[in-house]
């Protein structure tokens, strides 16, 4: 059986400037974020989801987080 090679996962703790907080896997210990699911445009509806789409994407990809 063969190790596997990959960086040490965490079950990290992402903490929002709205004040929610939620637990995703990462690379790192913990995360603070500007925006999250709860307060970002896209899930509230005030901007075109398109681009908030791209966004999330792009977020998620600077802080090694999966997509689920
Ligand atoms: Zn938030």
């Amino acid at each position: 059986m063969k190790e596997a090679i990959h960086p040490t996962y965490f079950e990290t703790k992402v903490k929002c400037n709205c004040g929610n907080e939620f637990v995703t896997g990462s690379t790192s210990e913990s995360i603070h974020v500007e925006i999250c699911s709860k307060c970002h445009p896209f899930y509230t509806g005030t901007q075109k989801a398109t681009t908030a789409r791209g966004r999330i994407d792009q977020f998620n990809k600077r802080y090694g987080i999966q997509g689920e």
